[in-house]
């Protein structure tokens, strides 16, 4: 039982180069957040070792007293957080949790609708080289030409035409809210089920700073690592118990073999943490801290170099750059904010006229900087830098940013524990 620096010295050092990493940048890619020390020490807890396979107290293996009592903890306050009757919290990854519900609630061959990838949608909602793209019919909705919305009656247009078994709602880069009760309507005039996967503002949702899906859609999927803060994995809710008992069977055996129950005792620490006032005054920092990001990235400087934020702004956690008129592209965009310390992701826009490898966009985050406690005053100099940034000669020296960014990393210590 040696310890990990003693026995694995190059992985140790690694990891220790990564916090590193972590601590003296400043994390923006917007699916990305800190655990806290609590949920990283649950997942690496003596759980790991357990096999569990089946439900609390319903398993295939012997002396899970304790993962059961742990499952069924994290059940509970999954529900409790988001109103919802029935959980389950075993899904490894959002991914799992989507195919999850495709197995249970539709057959190989059937239509989905949802949101295409080129204008904000997952992977999972129906991409050509996903298990969604390979075992189903797909069909997309986009959004406007015009204002880059979701337009609705465009959804319902789609809908009617391609008659889908399945309806998606839900996104990785789009800056505004969903019309749950209006993708409902939709759904239940073509017969589809409705899934709202939440992944991105799950968070919000929790701190009632974005409308639940919970009331409206049949079945919501979310990530418990993205604006929820949790360890990575994944869960489903439904209000309908048959819907549940087809999710369950499809979860385990369907999908998976033995649950993660290190990580399920990470979601439930994370459920808990939600729930507290603290993480509520977070995601309202977070989402003040987009809405400056955007501010910013809209002066007249920035819009002189043919920067813009799409839609005009956001009502999340996220803001989207639109670089199609710029002299940079997101690849470049991506670089030179990695080279003053801030990590962000390049991002295609939607009607995207460069390759996907190099993009015309950027999405920016602000869920890991909330929760290393920056406020207002801290997203302003973000945004200022960022943006100066972006519209630097090419070749400038940068480094003054860096050291600003640094500056600003230091105010904020991460793990100082560890
Ligand atoms: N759903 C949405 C909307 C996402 O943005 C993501 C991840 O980016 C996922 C699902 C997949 O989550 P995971 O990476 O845990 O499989």
């Amino acid at each position: 039982n040696r310890d990990l620096a003693d026995f694995d010295p190059d992985v140790a050092a690694l990891i220790g180069k990564e916090l590193d990493r972590q601590r003296t940048g400043l994390e923006m890619i917007a699916s990305e957040n800190h655990a806290p020390l609590a949920v990283m020490q649950a997942q690496g807890s003596v759980l790991t070792n357990k096999y569990a396979e089946g439900y609390p107290g319903r398993r295939y293996y012997g002396g899970c007293e304790h993962v059961d009592s742990i499952e069924q903890l994290a059940i509970d306050r999954v529900k409790a957080l988001f109103a919802a009757e029935y959980a389950n919290v075993q899904p490894h990854s959002g991914a799992t949790a989507n195919a999850s519900v495709m197995h249970a609630l539709i057959k190989p061959g059937d239509t989905i609708l949802g949101l295409s990838l080129a204008d904000g949608g997952h992977l999972t909602h129906g991409m050509r080289l996903n298990f969604s793209g390979k075992l189903y019919n797909v069909a997309a909705y986009g959004v406007s030409e015009q204002d880059y919305l979701i337009d609705m009656d465009e959804v319902a247009k789609a809908a009617r035409e391609h008659r889908p078994q399945l309806i998606i709602a839900g996104w990785s880069a789009y800056p505004r809210q969903l019309d749950f009760a209006r993708f409902r309507e939709i759904a239940d005039e073509v017969g589809a089920y409705l899934m709202v996967d939440m992944a991105h503002f799950a968070g919000l949702v929790a701190t009632g700073f974005h409308p639940s899906p919970v009331p409206h859609a049949h079945v919501v999927t979310s990530t418990t690592h993205k604006t929820l803060g949790g360890p990575r994995g994944g869960i489903i809710l439904t209000g309908d118990a048959a819907i549940a008992k087809k999710i369950n069977s499809a979860v385990f055996p369907g999908q998976q073999g033995g649950p993660l129950e290190h990580v399920i005792a990470g979601k439930a620490t994370a459920f808990k943490m939600a729930a507290e006032p603290e993480f509520a005054e977070r995601q309202e920092r977070c989402l003040d801290g987009a809405k400056v990001l955007a501010e910013r990235l809209s002066r007249p400087d920035v819009k002189e170099a043919g920067i813009s934020v799409l839609t005009g702004g956001t009502d999340v956690h996220l803001v989207l750059v639109d670089l199609r008129d710029a002299d940079i592209d997101g690849q470049q965009a991506e670089d030179r904010l990695d080279a003053i310390g801030i990590t962000v992701n390049r991002n295609a826009v939607p009607f995207d006229p460069r390759p996907p490898m190099v993009t015309s966009g950027l999405r920016i985050g602000t869920p890991a900087l909330a929760a290393r406690g920056f406020g207002r005053a801290d997203f302003v100099a973000v945004a200022d830098l960022i943006a100066q940034a972006l519209v630097a000669a090419e070749g400038a020296d940068t480094s003054a940013l860096a050291a600003q960014v640094r500056a600003l990393a230091d105010k904020y210590p991460l793990y100082p524990e560890l």
